[in-house]
């Protein structure tokens, strides 16, 4: 394993990579995993059946914070394709136009990535039962991965949510326990147990940051290491973007890449407190209002990784946007037209590239890759609603 230490993101504390440790424990912001780079590049260097491999998650290791790749707990994570996009390449006036379609993962989303670490993460630390506050896609893909590696998996939800959403973790066998009137009650209630009660604590922590960042590892790859101008990603936590972009530094430190790409990060209306900081300079915010959405799994009120993905946007030259309800609908419709059926809050992501192109943003001659965070089949109720309208 080349991992070595982690590093709080704000203060710049160190911790050995051990068990119990979920933010930094002097200012609470979240951490990052460093590895020892040096050793990396050497096990890359000229290693041409390395490079010949098909791109899929595991395909990364090296990047990855596991101790033993024989004991890792996957469900084939990964590996979604990178679709071109011709005819919205010509009705949005942008030359190379790619969707990666995470929809493709076991549960229909990209927290797939994270989940495998994560729950390989609990097993190297002889976790029995683990925990994670969700309403959604989380509690889909820990409730997955927690079944596969045998462990006993509780979800903890706030009052009046959907029964629908956790239709996937009762199927995997989770315990769902309701919890708070709101997801930040049910997220506490996870960390107290978590710290007294001995569960393993799963969710927006830095080893699935590890496992989301091999979005973008993949999409370098598909595009046989040439680095496209734009990567646009859907933001809830923030923390898939924040991921990406430390990848993405990762593959230029090691020698893989020379340059990077920009990254624009998408917020859905009513739930833009990145954008507001963004725009005003100042800390994130949390948002205060409750605003009818139709993108629940991007519709976050106090982003857990919203400074990291404004350095992200400012390291990378990149841009923040918003975008409607109604842009959201159609850039979902336009994706249908495609072949690709994708979750609301995924269809952010193209709503931007186009706002983009219009504002100029994006240049005619610019390559694009759009991420669609996860499946059309896991919002159905929104869809069919639009369809009958
Ligand atoms: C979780 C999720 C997001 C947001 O990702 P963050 O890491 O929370 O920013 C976007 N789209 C879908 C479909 C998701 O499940
Ligand atoms: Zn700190």
């Amino acid at each position: 394993m080349f991992a070595s230490k982690l590093v709080c993101t704000k203060c710049g504390e160190e911790y050995s990579s051990a068990c119990g440790v979920y933010k930094c424990r002097k200012c609470g912001s979240p951490l990052d995993v460093r590895y020892h780079y040096e050793d990396i590049a050497e096990v890359i260097q000229d290693n041409d059946p390395w490079f010949r491999e098909h791109p899929h998650m595991w395909k990364y290791w090296m990047f990855l914070p596991v101790s033993n790749l024989r004991k890792v707990v996957t469900l084939n994570e990964g590996g979604t394709r990178l679709y071109r996009v011709k005819r919205l390449e010509e009705k949005l006036g942008i030359s190379m136009l790619y969707v990666k379609n995470e929809g493709e993962n076991p549960t229909g989303a990209f927290k797939d990535r994270g989940s495998s670490v994560e729950i390989t993460k609990a097993l190297e630390f002889h976790a029995r039962r683990v925990i994670v506050a969700s309403t959604g896609n989380m509690a889909a893909s820990i409730s997955a991965y927690g079944a596969k590696a045998g462990l006993d998996v509780t979800i903890v939800v706030p009052e009046g949510t959907p029964e629908g959403k956790l239709l996937q973790a009762r199927m995997y066998g989770a315990k769902v326990e309701v919890f708070g009137k709101t997801y930040d009650e049910a997220l506490a209630e996870a960390e107290r147990r978590a710290t007294e009660e001995g569960y393993y604590l799963t969710g927006n922590y830095h080893f699935r940051v590890e496992g989301q960042k091999t979005t973008g590892f993949e999409i370098i790859d598909q595009l046989h290491f040439k680095v496209p101008d734009w990567i646009i990603v859907p933001i809830g936590a923030g923390t898939h973007l924040r991921a990406i972009w430390k990848g993405l530094k990762e593959f230029q430190r090691v020698g893989l890449i020379d340059e990077l790409p920009r990254i624009a990060g998408v917020q859905i209306e009513g739930y833009d407190a990145i954008v507001r900081a963004w725009e005003t300079g100042k800390p994130v915010e949390r948002i205060t209002e409750k605003v009818p959405t139709i993108a629940s799994a991007i519709a976050v009120k106090k982003p857990v990784d919203g400074e990291n993905v404004i350095r992200a946007v400012r390291e990378s030259d990149g841009h923040l946007g918003t975008v409607t309800n109604e842009e959201t609908l159609k850039a979902g419709m336009l994706l249908g037209r495609e072949g690709l059926f994708v979750e609301p809050s995924s269809a952010t992501a193209l709503a931007l590239a186009r706002k983009m192109r219009e504002e100029g943003i994006i240049e005619s001659g610019d390559s694009v890759v759009v991420v669609a965070t996860g499946h059309g089949l896991k919002d159905t109720d929104t869809w069919n609603r639009v369809i009958q309208s």
